[in-house]
């Protein structure tokens, strides 16, 4: 069997936490005990709250809790030509079309129902432009993001999602475009991350098929909670590792709280 490939693939837009740590150190500790690698991924792709310094925290902080992962790092930022080529693909097999929509606008005519994110579905004003219009519109920068044409393209699992935005402008904050074309690009073969993102997971699946793509083994963890119970947010002080580090906490003690002592 070919090697196990796990991936940790945090965003910095703010420190990581103990949440954080758990996945990390799962993920490590799978590939160290399946005898496979595990590689590092930067998800940079939200300019509006990517910031380096959060990048640089995150090696360091992984590097002070002693994990080591294969270079080199993918920064996903750097690589937006990667995932404009795979909306290309998905746009000539008319799967996917471009929204001109703005936030509000989409949400003034979205029908009854909201997708697991808890944002209206999106009714479709778009859905039928023809091409030769929308190119047009591209052009001139009008373009919000681009959705999944699902009625025609979907599939029952990721029907829930509605015509999904997948990328937006200028594929910033092109979470799903992104995720699915780099596991598939740095051979990632099992996909281990937290419960909070399941509910994306056949949304991945459906790109992965369109796109030809090989479908990794997915596992989503329960989520660490703080001492009321509430789910860890990068925002949450208490339970960052720098502070916990600078409270004087060692790794070691980290690894023994998450279960990996
Ligand atoms: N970048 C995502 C996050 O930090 C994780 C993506 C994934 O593991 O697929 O929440």
């Amino acid at each position: 069997m070919a090697r196990p490939v796990y991936r940790f693939a945090p965003s910095p837009n703010g420190f990581l936490h103990l949440g954080h740590a758990y996945s990390a150190l799962l993920n490590a500790r799978l590939a160290a005990e399946t005898g496979g690698c595990l590689l590092l991924r930067i998800e940079d792709t939200d300019e509006s709250r990517a910031r380096p310094e959060f990048t640089s925290a995150i090696l360091d902080d992984l590097a002070w809790l002693g994990l080591s992962w294969e270079e080199p790092v993918r920064v996903q930022s750097a690589h937006f030509a990667d995932y404009e080529a795979a909306l290309a693909r998905l746009w000539a097999m008319e799967a996917i079309y471009p929204c001109f929509c703005s936030r509000k606008q989409a949400q003034q005519q979205a029908p009854a129902g909201r997708d697991p994110d808890g944002q209206p579905l999106y009714g479709g004003t778009c859905r039928g432009l023809s091409a030769d219009i929308a190119r047009e519109q591209i052009a001139g920068g009008a373009v919000h993001g681009w959705r999944v044409a699902m009625a025609a393209f979907g599939d029952p699992a990721a029907a829930v999602w509605g015509d999904a935005m997948i990328a937006k402008r200028k594929v910033g904050s092109s979470y799903h475009i992104a995720v699915v074309t780099d596991d598939a690009l740095q051979g990632v073969t099992h996909v281990v991350r937290g419960k909070d993102i399941e509910p994306a997971t056949p949304l991945h699946g459906l790109l992965q098929r369109l796109l030809g793509l090989p479908a990794p083994h997915y596992h989503h963890h329960e989520l660490i909670r703080d001492a009321a119970g509430q789910k860890l947010s990068k925002s949450s002080g208490s339970t960052a590792l720098r502070q916990l580090r600078a409270d004087g906490v060692t790794p070691a003690d980290i690894r023994r709280r998450l279960g990996f002592g």
